[in-house]
């Protein structure tokens, strides 16, 4: 090409260049085209107007201003980096030029050697894996240069195709007509602006502006090159993805129905209040039987129901913040004193809702809870109006009322035992104790009962009959049942290896049952401990056999479990239903009669009756019997002189550790 420079060039030359070329003046005129450029480029010589500079005008108008003005005014040949000729069906192609002055029909004048970018990848021996590079990030990402004025120089299809610039009108646009004119757009161009002057990497999601000022969402890399002499836009269109976002975040929010927060964003509210220490109490509003409200039946009228008493509330409460919890459920959020809270009652009656002119009879529950006087977190505050509603449903509705202080503190431990729990839970720190059970005709300890115990650092000890029920509440039950199995377990088989063939049992929750793996994780605890399946008892109560009664899936577990070799016990036998219909039904085992009974026995000759006819109606029906909660020698001798199988109780033992009950097995009473 340099044999080119400065020489006489002629129409015959020109046309047997090896690459598309032309020549302009030094005004950026075309002197000469040829059909080689007319191939690549679409253009034919009359498609270039007689009277203007075909660089700014046409084929360049991709190319950045300073690269034109240094190409007239080079003395020497130089060579273009690639950038984009623009086709006239309006395609762009890359191609390095090369400009060399020369002299062309008496005239002096600019040869323009177009090289596409796929020669130029055999000139330069570009990396496979850079042009591949390169390609995907052209295909997949807008890409947009910039110069160090902020000047558009250079821009992808793909980025056309979004913004709805056309390629001739963007090049030379700024940086910053690309963003929305508001205050947050211009304060991110800004931002991304000076970050890239500092020589640094921008990276974000940004919104942007088409040409025809519609809004679009990016995620963006801005990156400065050539030694901070340019920019690199890449970006992904995100604006669907945002659009659903920002449409979840309004449906998520917002109560659209009466135009009150939603849940999430009152839990949130609640959050930032908590943290800035603001008191307030939260009010907690239900109406009564909202569903089935006379006359209201239509959906249509319990929509207007809901939005007319938003109205009320607004009117009422006037500046305090309210939110909707569900269909029929609301939350005041004020500063205003109990009195006050409770004259929404008489405002309601006052200004009733009309249906067809008729007023609702409308009732409601209402709770009052304060912060930081009551509770102090937003879960807390639910739990505690859950509580309070329960109680005024239960005094009959129509009132708004607090819990009392020891209602409040009982909460407040449950949540710290719910969070200790936890804790205990992962750190193992619960035990089981064991408590013997003795046959009354061999005087031997035949089994043992397996009891969990928790002792925190932090509250205390915690006894089962207040840990079982904030476990089952909390779901935690199972971890804590799946705990037991494993130690109990372990304990069958360690006292069989030494000889002491003592059953264990485990009491079970009906929630655990609930689960329809529970018998496969029992089964797969037994095979990994290895412990034989007849060493393992499953105490169930009343309410768990009632339930087990009508659900099937249940039913089959129990059956699973007990051609495994499994035995169930029926633990504080009659102190539920008493239905000697489970006994025919379950696959029971043993009967166990509870404390209360043991207990009265003595004091009561009745009583004394009804334990000997439970005996005997047990004993009839093959079924063992265990009378638990024995703790004297004449509760003893009434039992065994009644044929009542096992004992357990203080009198016996206290539930205490592995070892004293092989002690005990070996001293037997
Ligand atoms: P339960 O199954 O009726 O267990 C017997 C309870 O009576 C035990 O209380 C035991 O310590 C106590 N007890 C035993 N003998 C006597 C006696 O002679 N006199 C008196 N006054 N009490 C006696 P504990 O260990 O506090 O357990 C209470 C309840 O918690 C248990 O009642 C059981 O329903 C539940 N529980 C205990 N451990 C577990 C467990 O691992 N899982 C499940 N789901 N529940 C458990
Ligand atoms: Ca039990
Ligand atoms: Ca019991």
């Amino acid at each position: 090409m340099k044999g080119l420079q400065l020489s006489n060039i002629n129409k015959e030359l020109l046309d047997q260049t090896q690459f598309p070329s032309f020549i302009i003046d030094k005004r950026g005129y075309l002197l000469q085209w040829t059909a080689a450029c007319e191939n690549l480029l679409g253009y034919a010589t009359q498609d270039f107007s007689s009277g203007s500079a075909i660089f700014t005008e046409q084929l360049f108008s991709m190319a950045p201003p300073h690269i034109y003005e240094t190409i007239l005014k080079s003395k020497e040949a130089i060579k273009l980096e690639p950038l984009q000729l623009l086709t006239k069906t309006e395609q762009l192609i890359e191609a390095a030029l090369m400009a060399s002055p020369c002299q062309f029909e008496e005239q002096q004048g600019i040869l323009i050697t177009c090289i596409p970018m796929k020669n130029i990848r055999t000139f330069h021996h570009d990396g496979d894996m850079l042009v591949h590079l390169k390609n995907s990030i052209m295909s997949y990402f807008m890409v947009v240069t910039v110069d160090y004025e902020g000047l558009i120089t250079q821009c992808n299809d793909l980025f056309l195709k979004t913004s709805h610039w056309t390629p001739k009108r963007v090049i030379g646009k700024s940086f910053w007509q690309l963003f929305p004119k508001s205050s947050t757009g211009m304060q991110a161009a800004e931002e991304i602006w000076e970050t890239l002057q500092k020589g640094n990497m921008w990276k974000g999601e940004v919104e942007k502006i088409t040409k025809d000022g519609m809004l679009y969402w990016t995620d963006l890399l801005a990156i400065p090159i050539a030694g901070n002499r340019s920019f690199l836009l890449i970006e992904k269109d995100i604006t669907r993805d945002k659009t659903i976002q920002l449409q979840l975040e309004k449906i998520a929010y917002i109560d659209t129905e009466t135009g009150f927060m939603n849940v999430h964003r009152l839990e949130q509210l609640i959050d930032e209040m908590i943290q800035e220490d603001r008191r307030f109490s939260f009010v907690y509003i239900s109406i009564d039987k909202f569903y089935t409200l006379k006359g209201l039946s239509e959906f249509n009228a319990t929509q207007t129901l809901a939005a007319d008493f938003a109205k009320r509330i607004k009117m009422y409460f006037q500046d305090s913040t309210a939110a909707r919890i569900n269909a029929s459920d609301f939350v005041v959020i004020t500063p205003l004193p109990e009195w006050f809270i409770q004259g929404f009652l008489a405002y309601l009656q006052q200004n009733p809702i009309y249906n067809d002119n008729i007023a609702v009879p409308l009732s409601i529950s209402g709770s009052i809870t304060r912060f930081p006087e009551d509770q102090l977190s937003f879960a807390q505050m639910m739990k505690a109006s859950t509580r309070t509603i329960t109680n005024v449903r239960k005094a009959g509705g129509n009132s708004i009322m607090s819990l009392s202080k020891e209602a409040h503190k009982a909460l407040s431990r449950q949540a710290l035992i719910e969070k200790r729990l936890l804790l205990a839970l992962d750190q193992k720190n619960l035990n089981v104790l064991y408590q013997p059970q003795l046959d009354m005709q061999t005087g031997a300890i035949v089994a043992a009962e397996a009891l969990v115990r928790w002792m925190d650092e932090e509250i205390g000890v915690v006894t089962p009959d207040e840990l079982i029920p904030i476990a089952e509440e909390t779901g935690l039950i199972h971890s804590i049942g799946s705990f037991v199995l494993e130690q109990a377990c372990e304990q069958a088989l360690a006292w069989q290896k030494q000889g002491i063939p003592l059953k264990v049992s485990i009491n079970v929750s009906i929630r655990e049952f609930r689960d329809k793996n529970m018998a496969r994780s029992i089964l797969e605890t037994l095979e990994r401990t290895k412990c034989p399946a007849h060493l393992i008892q499953i105490e169930i109560t009343e309410k768990f056999a009632l339930e087990a009664e009508s659900e099937t899936a249940i039913m089959k577990q129990m059956r699973k479990l007990e051609q495994e070799g499994i035995a169930f016990v029926l633990d504080d036998f009659g102190t539920g239903y008493a239905s000697f219909r489970y006994m025919q039904l379950l696959p029971l085992k043993t009967i166990k009669i509870d404390a209360t009974f043991i207990r009265a026995m003595t004091q009561s000759e009745k009583t004394e009756h009804l334990v000997r006819g439970i005996i005997q109606l047990a004993k009839s029906m093959q079924l063992t019997i265990l009378a638990e909660g024995v703790e004297t020698a004449e509760q003893f001798k009434i039992l065994k002189s009644s044929g009542c199988d096992l004992v357990q109780g203080f009198y016996v033992c206290k539930p205490t550790t592995a070892d004293d009950v092989k002690a005990l097995y070996y001293n037997k009473i």
